[in-house]
């Protein structure tokens, strides 16, 4: 299903399988010699299938055509590989490509969940299925796929355009700047069009959805800062239509943030109603506090807890930089948090 939103703008909405988001939002914007695609939806038949057929329907120029990734979540990017030709500029912010052949990944989760109390075995059965480890895989196919086809064209370290904060994109008329908003990845870029005031906000703010917010190994952030900062950041522009990465797009993007950090107050309220001056790792804290899913903690899939643990961390991170709660690494090598 595709729909012309501006001239020369089609909002294709491509199906995820197997994903409770359901479908992702892939933009195609004609341009004069080139066209631009905003996101691509997952590396799978179907969507494949999905996205190809809009693509020709709109008479997009398959041979000429840039991909603009908003961040390096597998559902946004898995397609970049098999639509990019020989030649077409692939778009990403540098924060997001550092996880590119992130060759430590598995080690450093070892160390990770060790010392937030992840259980040994849940997260040896966690790895088969995790989005960090499936992005990872991905990105490894997109470059191999990328370098394929660009062979003697591109040197290894061109395979992306890394772009940043001002930026700006020309297509046919439209202008696109692009805008930092770091939470939902480190390096989430939304795109602002100034002459239309519309805003491509990938996954920084949806309706319906509350984008997750996660503090992954080896970070050295605040993620959850960060995100409270580029909300506060997109309140302040002047915006008259919201493009977003899943589902519909929305007009009243101030209420909407305004309930998105109420979320994230009461999830901080919460997160403190668990704690006492004793201590508790992330993993015992995370497996008390309240999530969106019916089964009770002990039936969660191991990947499920991995993704709460990082929510969960995010949180942790926050409120002991705020001052206020604390933590300790106790003498059995675990991370306890406490009032
Ligand atoms: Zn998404």
């Amino acid at each position: 299903m595709f729909e012309e939103i501006l001239p020369g703008i089609y909002r294709i909405e491509v199906p995820i399988p197997d994903n409770p988001l359901q479908t992702v939002n892939s933009y195609l914007l004609r341009g004069k010699e080139e066209d631009l695609i905003i996101d691509t939806g997952v590396d799978n038949e179907e969507s494949s299938v999905v996205l190809l057929s809009a693509l020709h329907k709109i008479g997009a120029k398959m041979d000429n055509i840039n991909i603009f990734i908003t961040h390096l979540h597998y559902d946004h990017f898995g397609l970049a590989a098999s639509l990019a030709s020989n030649g077409s500029k692939i778009y990403l912010n540098a924060r997001d490509a550092m996880f590119l052949g992130d060759a430590n990944l598995e080690e450093r989760d070892l160390i990770h969940g060790r010392l937030n109390g992840f259980p040994y075995g849940e997260l040896q059965e966690a790895n088969k299925n995790r989005d960090d480890v499936l992005n990872n895989l991905l990105i490894e196919d997109i470059k191999k796929s990328f370098e394929e086809r660009t062979e003697n064209a591109l040197p290894e370290k061109q395979l992306f355009q890394l772009i940043g904060d001002g930026d700006t994109l020309h297509v046919g008329e439209y202008s696109l700047r692009c805008v930092m908003t770091p939470g939902h990845s480190s390096g989430h870029l939304c795109l602002y069009e100034a002459n239309n005031k519309i805003l491509f906000s990938g996954d920084h703010i949806l309706e319906g959805i509350t984008p997750a917010v996660f503090l992954w190994p080896g970070e050295k952030r605040n993620p959850l800062k960060e995100y409270l900062n580029s909300l506060d950041k997109v309140f302040n522009m002047e915006i008259n239509n919201v493009l977003p990465g899943h589902r519909s797009s929305f007009q009243d993007y101030r209420g909407r943030i305004s309930q998105i950090k109420a979320h994230h107050y009461a999830r901080e309220e919460e997160i403190a109603s668990v704690l006492d001056t004793k201590g508790k790792s992330a993993y015992q804290i995370a497996s008390k506090v309240s999530w969106s899913i019916s089964e009770s903690w002990d039936r969660f899939a191991s990947e499920l807890k991995w993704m709460a643990l990082a929510e969960t961390l995010a949180h942790l991170n926050y409120m002991e930089e705020n001052g206020r709660i604390k933590s300790k690494l106790q003498s059995d090598r675990v991370i306890h948090y406490y009032l």
